[in-house]
């Protein structure tokens, strides 16, 4: 993620300003406005082969599997070394485990949209490329569409810069159904660039997706809202991501699961297994010893020394998506195997085949 600059030093306004202001607080989530130098980071940045935009540092929705925290705690520690005078600060961020600061200590990048449009307007070739049809996918490391937006309406504004713009590859991820908020701004972009909503969901079961994503917009509101972006003509499809092994992979689970993605009219279905990462092993390993004893020891086993789930599983839940996606007419876009495989060769009773 793009490094944050937490203080705007340069106006007489910003001396008499807290170096890192509290904005608002919300329950026990508290935001804090940020200035963004830069709001676009590069495929150097995200090694992920496209550019990237996040609206906010931190998410409210609290996924124990999420690999997002990282780039949360390597903001608090360079505001707290940049700004060893504001004790409160500190004692704010100390007071959390660093897991869960990054769901109650949001950093809100206010300045995000002005930023994007000078960059847009006057930036080097390199960004300039971006009008030549590179993609950009906001929200890959926190929810664009988090409770802040309601407020902050950092990502609309992002949306609005561009709408000025051609020939751009967008696409947004989010679990809320606060995008259809947007659908405006979505049409506009539309006219003359690409974009798509990719709403991640990984269970219909709600309760079940309490445990798991316990903030979280409920399985039903996205559902819903993946309806009513269809309704509207936007190009929306559903990621399956993470299915979690021995947690929501039962075919039990994942027929309905797809079954009601085709009925809400996706354009296609995103999956892949758990990627266990060092930032997201850390919150998640504990959450399993504490709410799925039994799966501990595979989960340690599995993980041991990758962190993707073992190939054969990978392999079978590729061909399971790939059989029961086609029996509900919905397409199967592309998982973290990109290999062509024979839906029809998926077993029955796949997952219990199968070791994760
Ligand atoms: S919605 Fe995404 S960014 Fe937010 S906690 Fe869940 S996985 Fe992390």
């Amino acid at each position: 993620m793009q490094s944050v600059s937490l203080f705007d030093g340069r106006t007489e306004r910003a001396l008499t300003r807290p170096a890192l202001p509290v904005l608002g607080e919300q329950k026990d989530i508290r935001y804090y406005g940020s200035r963004a130098k830069s709001v676009l980071n590069g495929t150097d940045v995200t090694k992920m082969g496209f550019w990237s935009i996040n609206p906010y540092v931190g998410c409210a929705f609290g996924c124990a599997y999420c690999y997002a925290r990282y780039a949360h705690r390597y903001v608090i520690e360079r505001s707290v070394a940049a700004h060893p005078e504001q004790r409160q600060l500190r004692e704010a961020f100390e007071s959390l485990p660093l897991w869960l600061a990054f769901e109650r200590q949001i950093f809100v990048k206010e300045n995000a949209a002005d930023v994007l449009r000078r960059t847009l307007r006057f930036g080097s070739d390199k960004h300039l490329n971006l009008l030549k049809g590179e993609g950009i996918g906001i929200g890959t490391a926190t929810d664009p569409y988090q409770p802040a937006e309601r407020r902050f309406r950092i990502t609309r504004g992002i949306l609005e810069v561009l709408a000025e713009h051609e020939g751009l590859s967008v696409w947004i991820i989010t679990k809320s159904p606060l995008v259809t908020r947007d659908v405006d701004v979505l049409r506009r972009i539309q006219r003359h660039n690409q974009i798509s909503v990719h709403i991640s969901l990984i269970t219909i079961d709600r309760d079940l997706a309490r445990r798991l994503e316990p903030r979280a917009p409920t399985p039903e509101s996205r559902l819903r809202a993946l309806a009513r972006l269809r309704e509207h003509g936007i190009e929306a499809g559903i990621n399956v991501m993470p299915v979690l092994p021995g947690i929501t992979d039962r075919p039990d689970q994942l027929e309905p699961l797809i079954k009601a993605i085709a009925d809400a009219g996706a354009t296609y279905v995103n999956a892949c297994a758990l990627r266990l990462r060092a930032a997201a092993r850390q919150r998640y390993l504990p959450f399993i010893e504490n709410e799925f004893p039994d799966l501990a020891a595979r989960y340690r086993a599995t993980y041991a020394h990758s962190h993707h789930a073992g190939e054969r599983y990978r392999e079978g839940l590729h061909r399971y998506f790939k059989k029961v996606c086609s029996r509900y007419g919905v397409p199967f876009g592309h998982d973290d195997d990109d290999e062509d495989t024979d839906p029809q060769a998926a077993p029955a009773n796949w997952q219990l085949a199968l070791e994760f």
